[in-house]
């Protein structure tokens, strides 16, 4: 015969069996096996260790088609040409400062005109955007002809503005059909402009804009627009999501140790 107190511990051990709701001592595993992240340092200049710097105001190495461009106290100055990286890149994380020409001239899509060109295609666009009006989506920020940025941060001719780019590369299908849109994140001086805005294609100045296929990576180009844009302080890193596989379904485990199955709801 049992005792009063085997019963009652029996009677806990079957509800514990029927009742398969997580209780406060479960911990939830969620069965990946994670890649060991790597550890980068961030340098008192902000510039990550694995990042490939593009300029770090000495000279244009980095750069190919920049004869025309040249380099003055520590920023490159468009010329004649534009501008694109020997190295190519697909998703990224972008650094980029650039200073509209002072004293301004011309107005609109005339005054301080550059663009940076992801993946060589797909501009965001560089303008003098501080008290000169041009069409929304062609200000300084923009996708050009796409979206405006969601704020105008511009500062003053001549003072430095900061891009921090975020950027997802377009996936196409073998047969060059588009498997996903590229998107991009972006902040100007610290404040967002961009939220994971999703690209309709390129963006040119004379027609809709379209997908169409090419390579993973490709050059990052900056516009030579006819106007003396400085920049400097470029950076880019290559980005991946982290890395891990799926080595069991997910589980939850007790604090003694046993593990059992997650039931769906
Ligand atoms: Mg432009």
């Amino acid at each position: 015969m049992k005792s009063v107190v085997q019963l009652a511990c029996l009677s806990v051990a079957f509800a514990a069996v029927i009742n398969q709701s997580p209780s406060s001592a479960d911990e939830y595993l969620n069965g990946i096996k994670w890649e060991p992240t790597p550890i980068i340092t961030v340098g008192d200049n902000g510039v990550p260790s694995d990042a490939v710097v593009l300029f770090d105001g000495s000279d244009l190495s980095a750069w190919e088609n920049a004869d025309n461009w040249t380099v003055d106290e520590g920023a490159m100055v468009s010329g004649k040409g534009d501008a694109r990286t020997k190295e190519s890149f697909g998703d990224c994380q972008l650094h980029i400062e650039w200073s509209a020409p002072t004293p301004a001239t011309g107005s609109g899509q005339g005054r301080g005109n550059s663009g940076i060109f992801l993946m060589n295609t797909y501009e965001i666009q560089v303008l003098d955007s501080y008290e000169n009006e041009t069409y929304f989506d062609g200000q300084a920020g923009a996708i050009y002809k796409q979206t405006p940025p969601q704020v105008n941060a511009m500062r003053p001719p001549g003072q430095w503005n900061v891009y921090d780019i975020i950027w997802t590369a377009p996936r196409f299908h073998e047969d060059g059909s588009l498997n996903s849109p590229a998107f991009i994140t972006a902040l100007h001086n610290g404040a967002l402009i961009l939220n994971h805005f999703e690209l309709k294609g390129d963006t040119p100045f004379v027609r809709p804009p379209k997908y169409s296929q090419h390579a993973d990576r490709l050059p990052i180009r900056l516009q030579d627009h006819g106007n003396p844009v400085r920049f400097r302080n470029i950076w880019i890193r290559e980005t991946k999501p982290a890395q891990g596989e799926q080595v069991r379904e997910p589980f939850l485990r007790d604090d003694k140790g046993e593990e059992r199955p997650i039931e769906s709801e």
